[in-house]
């Protein structure tokens, strides 16, 4: 029998399984290519995008605004049948809204690529269409890590090897209020590990926050600044009256651009200090070592998982530490990012829970801890 007429019997016969071992069982994007020719799909990825405004279950305040809804474009890449999903979160300070996420999506033509396993150049051409509109790109490959994880029938967090044992528990924000809502919210957070808290206003307001959490509960509190505190003696003051009140971490405790007053802070915090606001890319991490113990990764600040996979090895090869955290988002771009949380030793993964009306179910908060599932991709599925 000539391999043809071999080729033609086992395909008539049905004979998948025989069929594999006629190819190079290591060859994912053949064995693709087989599955595609008997689903008939169109080989042409096609990008689809809606906005959607995210309801706040409450008010949520930091050091500079309010708001009660957050505006969020939800994304979908389609190619051989399959569907990948993505989201772009706009938090006004990021300075992209609903239009401007989807007039660059306008932009995006992917039918020049033959496959969405060509992650790094669809990626690397998405970042040429502008300089800003992380989010937007972030939408994009988020769409695209979740189409490639389904057609390899494989979570990232697998796909690139981490240990779901590793992720750790992940903090729940109490915002900015009053100290009869700040209890009410320290009530509700009772099921988390850490209590994340927003201060950066004023001293008797913070002082005020910390206190009111500790009437209620001992447990570990994570610190986020948002840049509120300007003077460093302060600030320093600030993280040792933290600190007696365990305080495990301070998040953006000054400016952004104020490179050195933030390393003199580290230098002398007794708490880790970690960059957030100045901390977008892989490109910012080199300059900020020295002056934080380690950077915050987004997904929407970064443009999406290919670049926060990157941020993790850069960060980690200069001995920075890491955490992982979230605009308010679906369950769609919290599920992305909790595939890299095993490489962390934080997480601020909470965006999903403070929204009344996700569009997906996907990674779980077991006992306070980020759990992995076993679903394809990003591990969501739609609600
Ligand atoms: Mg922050």
């Amino acid at each position: 029998m000539t391999l043809t007429s071999r080729r033609n019997f086992i395909k008539s016969a049905g004979l998948l399984t025989a069929a594999t071992a006629l190819v190079n069982p290591f060859d994912l994007f053949a064995q693709t290519k087989r599955r595609s020719a008997l689903k008939g799909g169109s080989k042409k990825m096609v990008l689809s995008f809606r906005p959607y405004d995210a309801q706040m279950r409450h008010v949520f305040t930091i050091a500079n605004s309010s708001r009660t809804t957050t505006p969020i474009v939800l994304t979908e890449i389609e190619w051989d049948g399959m569907v990948g999903y993505g989201e772009a979160a706009m938090p006004p300070y990021l300075g992209e809204t609903q239009n401007s996420v989807m007039d660059f999506l306008k932009k995006v033509d992917l039918s020049k690529f033959s496959s969405p396993f060509q992650i790094q150049d669809i990626m690397a051409y998405v970042d040429s269409l502008s300089i800003n509109n992380t989010a937007a790109k972030a939408a994009v490959d988020i769409a695209l890590h979740d189409l490639v994880g389904k057609i390899m029938e494989q979570p990232w967090w697998k796909i690139w090897g981490f240990n779901p044992e590793t992720t750790p528990n992940t903090s729940f924000t109490v915002g900015l209020d009053t100290e009869e809502v700040v209890v009410e919210k320290t009530k509700e957070a009772a099921p988390y590990k850490v209590i994340k808290v927003k201060l950066g206003r004023d001293e008797k307001t913070d002082k005020m926050m910390v206190n009111t959490i500790r009437s209620v509960t001992d447990t570990i509190i994570c610190v986020d600044a948002n840049q509120g505190w300007k003077d460093k003696h302060y600030a320093l003051d600030m993280i040792h009256w933290l600190n007696e009140r365990n305080v495990n971490m301070i998040e953006q405790p000054m400016p952004k651009l104020l490179l050195d007053e933030s390393a003199w802070v580290t230098e002398n915090s007794p708490l880790p200090v970690i960059a957030d606001e100045a901390c977008q890319r892989l490109t910012d991490i080199p300059k900020l070592k020295g002056a934080y113990h380690g950077i915050n990764i987004k997904l929407m600040k970064c443009t999406g998982m290919r670049e926060a996979r990157e941020m993790i090895s850069l960060a980690k090869a200069l001995h920075m530490r890491l955490m992982i955290g979230c605009m308010t988002e679906t369950s769609c771009a919290i599920s992305a990012a909790a595939q890299l949380a095993p490489e962390t030793e934080w997480a601020d993964l909470d965006g999903n829970l403070l929204i009344s009306n996700d569009v997906f179910k996907g990674m779980l908060i077991v006992d306070g801890k980020i759990t992995l599932n076993e679903l394809p991709g990003i591990g969501i599925a739609k609600l």
